[in-house]
């Protein structure tokens, strides 16, 4: 996977988190303050837009930019959140033209440990991390157990797609969200839910490109 395959992968983001900008912002209006969907496509248009002004030839940097530009650009807590685990992915993918599937593992790992690290949320909390922890096990253990490229990309996805659902039950323990409490149970956690569809974008360019 080149520097091309992880631009169509932010491009595919960006178009899904498009498309269902309405009904996250709506599952952000139930537990939060109603922005998320707006957050996160301001914040991946921009970052469209500095992909195509730079000349991103690694993965790396592919992910790198897209790290900075979520920082900068999107408010709110998961702005840096997302920032921060596109930047540590980015870093741990470092400076090679083309990388396999175990380091595209590592490079998740590596952007679970950056969320963690700034949010210090853990898998039951209703958040991202309820997504991103299962999808980057899931891939590990696929990759272990030696399941073809498409094999272990659809475990990624669907165990983040899991995950995501997961968060109707729980109660929210950190974030805006946990100002709600017990009343925060019963809804799915709006950053859980874009990385499931973040995740779901990977899948997809992974399949439409073969790998
Ligand atoms: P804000 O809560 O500032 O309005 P957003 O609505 O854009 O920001 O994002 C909310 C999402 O951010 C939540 O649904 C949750 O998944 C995620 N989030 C909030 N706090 C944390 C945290 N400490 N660790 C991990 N994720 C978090
Ligand atoms: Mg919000």
């Amino acid at each position: 996977m080149d520097a091309a395959f992880f631009r169509e992968w932010i491009v595919e983001s960006a178009a899904v988190v498009r498309s269902h900008r309405d009904h996250l912002t709506q599952l952000d209006a139930a537990i939060g303050d109603a922005d998320h969907g707006i957050n996160l496509d301001r914040g991946f248009g921009a970052v469209c837009a500095a992909l195509e002004q730079a000349a991103s030839a690694t993965p790396g940097a592919v992910l790198m930019l897209t790290g900075s530009t979520l920082i900068s650009k999107v408010g709110g807590a998961s702005g840096p959140l997302y920032g921060t685990a596109f930047r540590q992915a980015g870093k741990a993918l470092g400076d090679k033209p083309e990388v396999d599937l175990h380091a595209v593992a590592f490079a998740l790992d590596a952007a679970l440990a950056g969320v963690q690290k700034l949010g210090a949320a853990r898998e039951g909390e209703k958040t991202m991390v309820d997504a991103l922890a299962p999808a980057a096990s899931a891939l590990s253990k696929a990759l272990a157990e030696g399941a073809s490229p498409a094999g272990a990309f659809s475990a990624l996805a669907g165990a983040a797609a899991a995950g995501a659902h997961a968060t109707i039950s729980m109660q929210a323990l950190k974030g805006r969200a946990s100002y709600l409490g017990p009343r925060s149970v019963g809804h799915e956690d709006p950053g859980a839910a874009s990385t499931a569809l973040i995740m779901r974008a990977l899948r997809d360019v992974a399949a439409r490109r073969g790998q």
